[in-house]
């Protein structure tokens, strides 16, 4: 079975799965039954039986899941062997935030090059990454064969570089401005405004708590 004939929501679980299955593993637990990983990750125990059914016989009755072997087949499948090299657009103050954030301590993605239109940084190295020139973006993106980016420029600029990262190959593009931009149908975005989030968490509090 590969990857691309696991149901998106069984996919979609995956991390969950393998997150949870790494503790275990650094706490010296071998083995666990679905019902308690089923507690544990709050998804029930026939999803998980059936999510795991897809990669085949990988449970025993009476016995459970091997957690190492369940955790060698799921950093296979999710690529979690080799390292993920995504790039950052707009080195501002959330650019700067997540340049530092160590996204490689809890997964295999790390921030390796980083593009911005201010004179002032390009062509330095800022929190550990260099810094390229808006204007190389698409030739980067090729050349490192860098398929994330990470959108923190201004709202006005969005679309625009936006278009410029599909032109250099980009599949996936995490948005963090709040306007919603227009890639190919190919291109999948991940919309994170953190002042919505932030927004609607307070809505919540003031009409639905207790
Ligand atoms: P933030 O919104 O992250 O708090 P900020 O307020 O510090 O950032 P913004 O004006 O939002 O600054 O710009 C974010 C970064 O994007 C800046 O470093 C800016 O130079 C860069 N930037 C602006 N326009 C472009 C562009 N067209 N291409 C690449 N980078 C750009």
């Amino acid at each position: 079975m590969t990857s691309e004939n696991i149901p998106r929501a069984t996919a979609k679980r995956l991390p969950i799965y393998y997150r949870y299955l790494n503790i275990l593993h650094d706490t010296g637990k071998q083995r666990i039954s679905s019902t308690e990983l089923a507690e544990a990750v709050q998804v029930d125990s026939a999803t998980i039986r059936r999510d795991f059914s897809y990669f085949g016989a990988l449970g025993k009755r009476g016995y459970g899941y091997d957690v190492d072997n369940l955790l060698s087949f799921f950093k296979q499948i999710l690529n979690q062997e080799h390292l993920t090299n995504v790039a950052l657009i707009g080195v501002g103050n959330l650019g700067h935030a997540l340049l530092n954030f160590n996204f490689h301590k809890d997964s295999n993605v790390r921030i390796s090059a980083a593009f911005d239109s201010n004179q002032e940084i390009v062509n330095t190295i800022e929190d550990g990454v260099p810094v390229y020139p808006i204007g190389e973006l698409e030739h980067q993106l090729h050349e490192q064969q860098i398929q994330v980016v990470i959108l923190t420029v201004p709202s006005k600029a969005a679309q625009a570089v936006a278009e410029q990262a599909v032109a250099g190959g980009v599949k996936g593009i995490m948005n963090f401005t709040p306007i919603r931009i227009n890639v190919p149908e190919d291109v999948l975005v991940q919309n994170v405004d953190l002042t919505n989030e932030l927004q609607t968490l307070i809505y919540f509090i003031d009409n639905f708590s207790k």
